[in-house]
């Protein structure tokens, strides 16, 4: 039996931040993981440049079943921090709209600055190891049975994250654990995530492919201003990955294709100083021709302000400005960013990210029932909460 001190189980984000941590505190620290790479989801973050915080981040960011969690370690590792250790690491940024900081080159940078100082540290990462068994032994003795070696340690990690993207690596392996152990798992499903069209309304926009349009979503109470974009299966781009993971099977979404104008208001008004005008020249100017031509009916278009009435002024507007589409479903796990649900936050202790029924077992990151909004919440959770288990384990 291998001895160390802390294995920390998954080498991403979270993971490697926890090493870190850990390490710095002289605590001898071995890290898992059963692909072949580490940080695979940091590498395909952010079309490749890795959105690795936000310069405003608070718990208004995160869907969970207990809201409150977060703040506390997002108090305690901010986004200032991480910043800092990216400036300490001259990795080149840039700020993109809602605060988001992306990488100027590439992903590989945020990867290799937390690979740089788990080396610094001598932490041990052993990648390719398949685990086969957790067992806790006695008090601050876990054993783990692994395909190559077997091991024992005072303190154990989860940081398997979600079920996004199975192709690079993601298992339910944290959700076991935690069951095994009795600790309550909440039913997981895809966030951050492209949405699919009933057959009908696919039928009728996915001729609308490849168009973006700055919209305000609305799904319940919840508003995001963001791109939407037309795809051939339905609908995606950031305001509606958004609201995807506030969206439940059989709910509409009521989308404001112009949402910086009161098109009937602005109908009524020109229709007043020019008449003669026709309502595909005022839309035109206003939206895509291809999509006004899906959306509006010809014989309308057509006309002249002066030939239709105010009844039609009124469908038009609504249809632009309060679209009500109800998905069909989400393009699931294959393409989510994210996984809502996991670990109830209520079984873990907010400071030290320790199960509260069994001593010794640390859930952080992913797995947990904390889900950031698209911007680069997600990281930021990741590393906030590795720091503070780091702390502790
Ligand atoms: C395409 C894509 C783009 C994204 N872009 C961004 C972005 O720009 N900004 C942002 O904030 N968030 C982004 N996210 C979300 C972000 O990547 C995750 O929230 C974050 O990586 C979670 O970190 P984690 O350490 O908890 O888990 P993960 O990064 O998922 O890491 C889990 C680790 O555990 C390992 N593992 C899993 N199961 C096992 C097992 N059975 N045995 C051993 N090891 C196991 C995995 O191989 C992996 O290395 C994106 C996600 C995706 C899918």
């Amino acid at each position: 039996m291998n001895k160390t001190d802390v294995i920390i189980i998954g080498a991403s984000a979270s993971g490697l931040m926890c090493a870190i941590e850990a390490a710095k505190r002289g605590r001898r620290v071995l890290v898992l993981d059963h692909t072949n790479k580490a940080g695979k989801k940091i590498l395909m973050s952010g079309g490749g440049r890795c959105n690795f915080t936000n310069y405003d981040v608070s718990s208004d960011n995160y869907i969970s079943r207990n809201t409150h969690f977060v703040k506390s370690a997002l108090s305690r590792f901010t986004q200032w921090d991480f910043i800092a250790m990216v400036e300490n690491y001259k990795i080149p940024y840039h700020e993109r709209e809602h605060g988001q900081l992306f990488c100027d080159n590439s992903s590989k940078d945020i990867l290799n600055l937390l690979l740089d100082e788990c080396g610094k540290l001598n932490v041990n990462i052993q990648l390719n190891t398949d685990i086969l068994k957790v067992n806790k032994a006695s008090e601050n003795n876990f054993t783990i049975e692994t395909n190559k070696k077997n091991y024992d340690c005072a303190a154990l990690v989860i940081a398997t994250g979600g079920l996004s993207i199975p192709k690079m690596g993601a298992t339910p392996f944290g959700y076991k654990i935690a069951e095994q152990f009795g600790i309550k798992v909440w039913p997981t499903s895809s966030g951050l995530v492209p949405f699919t069209l009933q057959p009908h309304d696919k039928e009728i926009y996915s001729v609308l492919s490849g168009i973006a349009i700055n919209s305000l979503v609305k799904i319940k109470d919840t508003l995001f201003r963001e791109n939407i974009l037309f795809t051939h299966r339905g609908l995606s781009g950031p305001a509606i990955l958004q609201v995807s993971s506030y969206w439940s099977a059989g709910e509409s979404i009521e989308i404001n294709l112009l949402p910086d104008i009161n098109l009937l208001e602005e109908l009524t008004a020109t229709s007043k100083k020019q008449p003669q005008v026709k309502l595909k020249t005022i839309l035109y100017a206003l939206l895509p021709k291809r999509l006004i031509n899906i959306f509006i009916q010809p014989e309308l278009l057509d006309k002249t302000l002066q030939e239709i009435s105010i009844k039609h002024y009124q469908q038009v507007s609504q249809k632009l400005q309060n679209w009500l589409i109800k998905p069909n479903g989400t393009e699931g796990f294959r393409k989510a960013e994210v996984t809502l649900g996991g670990v109830d936050c209520d079984a873990l202790s907010s400071k030290t990210f320790e199960s509260k029924s069994i001593s010794g077992l640390y859930f952080i990151g992913e797995v947990m029932d904390i889900t950031g909004w698209l911007g680069g919440y997600n990281f930021q959770w990741s590393w906030s909460s590795g720091w503070c288990a780091g702390q502790y384990v």
